[in-house]
């Protein structure tokens, strides 16, 4: 297999060994192989807005501590920056120039905080539940092991963008939590064997894939091996072609699950364990939360990932008065714990734990709509009542992790209807928790002024099923039957405005296996 320019780039030069070149860089006309390299160093440009640069600040688990916060946002002020927190834990500054971005980086080292390895072919951010180590249902802490996993490709020239592409990890040792993690290229879950607490393999998940079990067990203070034994299998036998097919999905579409677990036991001189049962329940998201320690946790709800300075340092003040600790959450908000009392401060933001959100046009050249600014098209209130996870990309990236939601969102232009004119794609239905399955596309463009109708459609037809949550009347109600039908379905409630509603009919004995079937009545028939 030809590799391709990016790999041919890295046998030119190493990414670490770029370091030295960084400044004496003319960042007005950088070059796409410089772009390439700068993405090692968390410092992102491209093409399509060469005047732009940002940074992406790592926060391992998002554990962050206040006074790193304090020094970000006295930075951001400084050079009138833009903040977000994105939906990997992390902080990006946006608003950045060719004429400050490397003071900025600089200053940023100076205080050790670390913009290394987080774009590009290297492994992300490695994110976890908010309430790691702290609540009720957490059984293993699982920050240490994140920090033991960061500690082997950390500033290692070894590892610094020498993957065939980028790779996602997750971990979370919490039996119940709202955030779901079967996105990730490598997911150990909280999973029982014999009593003992340890973690289940999931591989190959990416923004429009879940993750496969790999029938792999470890220990908690096995995961940092086994965590190094994936790494290398896929440094080594990763596909290094097309850059489309370069993610570790396709290595296992191509030789198979099984074929790639034999190459981790390769790097892996430990016992090896077939998986445990998996406990990963679900849980809903609220505002408080009490702990294990007795003190609450608060979540300070960010319109969906933007946080203005000023709002930032009324959380870290607050922080400071209660001796809180803070984390950020891969919802894309900022968590508080150790709060005394069971107390909420902070004024709620629409929709905040329930929508995932991406960059948007404001700040990704590639996206065609401003998502932050238009989730005011959504059914907020019913979305937040009824705890719909929604997703919202810009762009087919699916950086709003749309395919891993409740309902899921893409912003595009269209002019099927006549003019150039901004629509969205729907997906429904992913079955996130257990990692069952990702959201369909149902519709193909929506235009904008008739999406929030749609949407109020399908949300009242879950209100019409009586199901305790969205992911279990897609289960239930709309993943047994085609796509084509369950489009059809609410377009036709949509034009007709007919008060008709599916229906889930009792199991019938005599066949094999349980099947669902649907009929459709109108309510005058009953
Ligand atoms: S989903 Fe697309 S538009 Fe949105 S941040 Fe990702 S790349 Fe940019």
């Amino acid at each position: 297999m030809k590799p391709n320019k990016i790999e041919r780039l890295k046998s030119e030069l190493r990414p670490s060994d770029f370091r030295e070149k960084i400044s004496a860089l003319d960042l007005k006309n950088l070059s796409e192989d410089e772009r390439f390299y700068l993405k090692n160093y968390g410092i992102y440009n491209i093409k399509l807005m060469p005047e732009k640069f940002m940074l992406r600040i790592r926060v391992a688990g998002g554990r962050i501590e206040r006074q790193i916060l304090e020094t970000i946002v006295r930075i951001v002020k400084a050079y009138r920056l833009e903040l977000l927190l994105t939906a990997r834990a992390q902080i990006e500054l946006h608003s950045l120039t060719a004429s400050n971005v490397l003071k900025v980086w600089q200053e940023l080292q100076e205080e050790n905080i670390t913009t290394l390895q987080t774009l590009t072919d290297n492994f992300r951010n490695i994110v976890t539940d908010p309430y790691d180590g702290a609540a009720e249902e957490s059984k293993v802490e699982v920050y240490p092991l994140i920090l033991q996993m960061q500690a082997l490709f950390l500033d290692n020239a070894e590892w610094m963008g020498m993957l065939p592409r980028k790779f996602n990890v997750a971990i979370s040792g919490t039996s119940a939590t709202p955030m779901h993690f079967y996105g990730n290229d490598l997911y150990f879950a909280l999973a029982k064997q014999e009593d003992a607490w340890g973690f289940n393999l999931y591989l190959g998940g990416k923004n429009s894939e879940v993750a496969q079990p790999a029938d792999l067990f470890v220990l908690p203070h096995e995961v940092p091996g086994m965590f190094e034994a994936v790494a290398r299998a896929y440094r080594t036998y990763g596909l290094r072609g097309s850059r489309a097919r370069t993610r570790l999905f396709y290595l296992l579409q191509e030789i198979g699950m099984d074929a790639f677990v034999e190459k981790i036991k390769c790097f892996y001189p430990h016992t090896i364990r077939p998986q445990g049962s998996v406990e990963n329940g679900k849980q809903y998201a609220s505002a408080v939360q009490v702990l294990k320690d007795g003190t609450y946790g608060l979540c300070y709800q960010t319109r969906f990932g933007k946080i203005e300075t000023a709002s930032l340092e009324e959380v870290l003040e607050y922080a400071r008065i209660h001796e809180l600790q803070l984390r950020l959450g891969v919802d894309q908000n900022i968590y508080l714990l150790g709060m005394k009392e069971k107390t909420f401060p902070f004024e709620p933001v629409r929709g905040a734990s329930q929508v995932t959100a991406c960059a948007g046009s404001s700040y990704c050249a590639l996206s065609l709509w401003d998502i932050k600014a238009e989730t005011a098209y959504l059914p907020m209130e019913k979305i937040e009542s009824h705890n719909i996870q929604v997703g919202f990309s810009g762009c087919l990236k699916g950086c709003g992790r749309h395919h891993h939601s409740d309902i899921g969102l893409v912003g595009l232009r269209t002019n099927l209807f006549g003019e150039t004119q901004k629509a969205a794609r729907i997906f429904l239905g992913g079955e996130y928790t257990e990692g069952k399955s990702t959201a369909r596309l149902l519709f193909y463009a929506v235009p904008l002024p008739h999406l929030n109708r749609l949407l109020e459609v399908i949300i009242e037809e879950f209100e019409s099923s009586g199901q305790q949550d969205f992911e279990c009347f897609s289960r239930r109600y709309l993943n047994p039957h085609s796509s084509n039908f369950v489009t059809l379905w609410f377009l036709s409630k949509l034009y007709l405005e007919e008060k008709i509603r599916l229906e889930v009919l009792p199991e019938v004995p005599a066949r094999p296996r349980s099947f669902v079937l649907m009929e459709m009545r109108s309510s005058s028939e009953r």
